[in-house]
């Protein structure tokens, strides 16, 4: 017998691979391997990496709920991943990061893995199944280097290796993810670094010599040096995947070259097309412009969270930041700006009150009124159609709010609880709670958290004040020290009230 809820709400998904909206078959059910691009970890985590992590959270999310068991495999880029991806040229990002901050590349590395998921953490995003990074994986990217070396895809030039993408063209269609045609991108190509090197410009290094001032580097059967950035993806997937896996994600920006980059680099080393199914998420603008250090519309996650950026006018929760995120659907784009911030504030606001007061709901049957009876049902049931339509996370929000309507109703007395049925009832609080909570990921402890916090200081603060206006300054200086000791500074105003401050 087969209880699963993916045999009843069967799963589609919009593949970039036929842009076609297909049913969901993977190899091995109930299995399911799933592989994200993970972040480049040289800088803060920015509101980029929070949309490619949170809507891969809740297709990891809802593919678990509908009762796969999913493998999901993010990784680190710690190495290879240069300035100009395009044309696969220029510094290091770690190693540049490195140098500027007279720092090991491995501290970088360090640093910013772990802010990326201490940010994450607060995003309420789950950890993957498996973090590789590139630096661990160097002696598997070497062996498919081998390997498309022995199958004639790749060719050697002092050290560096290059794939044939000529060679690979002549039995593939390249392009086939992002639309792009080789001859086109070879006739508009720059003068690039390495283009001696290379037969053609587009052909992408799999491994990189390493010059004498280079840090980062490893031994290997063509001389030091390091791996390309595209190789460690198809090194770290097939590893813990397989040859061919379900599902592979990432951004839109990561289609060309990074994307068919992978796709050839299968084909050279086993012959296989990597996934079946390629998920791309949209991209973040910040009020219509593009995120760039340059326009000063970059924007870090901590930011976002103190409010510290001359473009915010308030400080964001994660789960407002995660909330506004999930209203868009992950392959539309989203638009940054206060206002949607502020607006999204106030409808996740609305989401857990009704998830509240519905808990606080108490049921008893009276006559049943059908229509009324039918109609939650319904809506409860669109909720699992809309996430299995693609993982419609927009529209699911939407039957959401249509329900805390009702939730509302029902509070207010304007609809008559004793009307719906206890299967109803029933049906109503779990799948409203299971929606917002295991799929959506949604919840109010990081708000409540900062209320509670702002509210035990407060109440520090009086005390305190009671304590000078009855001249006991014993107590009165061990609040202040011992509350100094836990990061937050008092201090006492001329007019007599207090403020503070916290200092870490
Ligand atoms: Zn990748």
């Amino acid at each position: 017998m087969d209880h699963a809820l993916y045999t009843k709400y069967p799963l589609s998904v919009v593949n970039s691979l036929t842009r076609q909206k297909e049913v969901f078959e993977p190899i091995n059910p109930p299995l399911v391997g799933m592989y994200l691009c993970g972040p480049t970890v040289y800088g803060d985590p920015h509101l980029g990496h929070a949309r490619s992590a949170v809507n891969f959270d809740v297709i990891f999310r809802y593919l678990a709920f509908l009762g796969y068991k999913v493998r999901y495999v993010r990784n680190i880029t710690d190495v290879g991943h240069l300035e100009d991806e395009v044309a696969g040229a220029g510094e290091d990002k770690v190693s540049k990061k490195a140098r500027l901050e007279k720092l090991e590349p491995m501290e970088i590395v360090q640093l910013y893995t772990y802010r990326y998921r201490d940010a994450l953490r607060l995003l309420n995003v789950l950890p993957p199944s498996i973090e590789p990074s590139a630096t661990g994986h160097i002696i598997e990217q070497i062996e498919i280097i081998q390997s498309i070396l022995k199958h004639g895809y790749a060719y050697e030039v002092n050290g560096s290796i290059y794939f044939d993408l000529g060679k690979y063209a002549q039995e593939q269609e390249y392009g086939q993810i992002s639309g792009k045609v080789l001859e086109d991108l070879q006739s508009g190509s720059r003068q690039t670094e390495g283009l001696d090197e290379k037969r053609s410009p587009h052909d992408f290094a799999l491994w990189k010599k390493a010059n004498p001032e280079h840090i980062m580097r490893w031994d290997s059967p063509w001389g030091e040096g390091f791996p390309g950035w595209h190789l460690e993806c198809t090194a770290m997937s097939t590893k813990y995947l397989g040859e061919t896996f379900d599902i592979h994600g990432g951004g839109l920006d990561l289609q060309f070259p990074h994307h068919e980059a992978e796709v050839a680099q299968s084909y050279g080393a086993f012959h296989n097309h990597p996934a079946n199914y390629w998920i791309h998420h949209n991209l973040i603008t910040i009020d219509g412009q593009k995120m760039s250090k340059s326009k000063g519309n970059f924007i870090t996650l901590d930011q976002l969270f103190t409010g510290d950026h001359a473009l915010l006018v308030q400080a964001y929760s994660p789960a407002t930041i995660r909330f506004f995120i999930l209203q868009a659907h992950y392959r539309s784009p989203v638009d940054f700006s206060n206002e949607a911030l502020q607006a999204a504030e106030k409808g996740l606001t609305r989401l857990l009150n009704a998830q509240e007061t519905l808990g606080k709901l108490n049921h008893q049957s009276g006559t049943i009124d059908e229509k009324l009876n039918k109609e939650i049902n319904q809506l409860c049931e669109q909720c699992y159609w809309e996430m299995s339509d693609d993982f419609n996370t927009a529209k699911l929000i939407a039957v959401l709010f249509d329900l805390s309507s009702k939730i509302n109703g029902f509070n207010h007395q304007k609809l008559d609880l004793a009307a719906i049925s206890t299967e109803t009832f029933q049906h109503l609080r779990k799948t409203f709670q299971d929606f917002i909570s295991e799929v959506l990921g949604l919840q109010a402890e990081a708000t409540n958290d900062t209320q509670q916090k702002e509210g035990l200081i407060e109440l520090l603060i009086s005390i305190r004040n009671q304590a000078r206006a009855n001249k006991d300054f014993a107590t009165s200086d061990q609040i202040r020290d011992q509350l100094k000791e836990l990061g937050v500074q008092l201090k006492d105003e001329k007019a007599g009230s207090t403020t503070y401050s916290f200092t870490n």
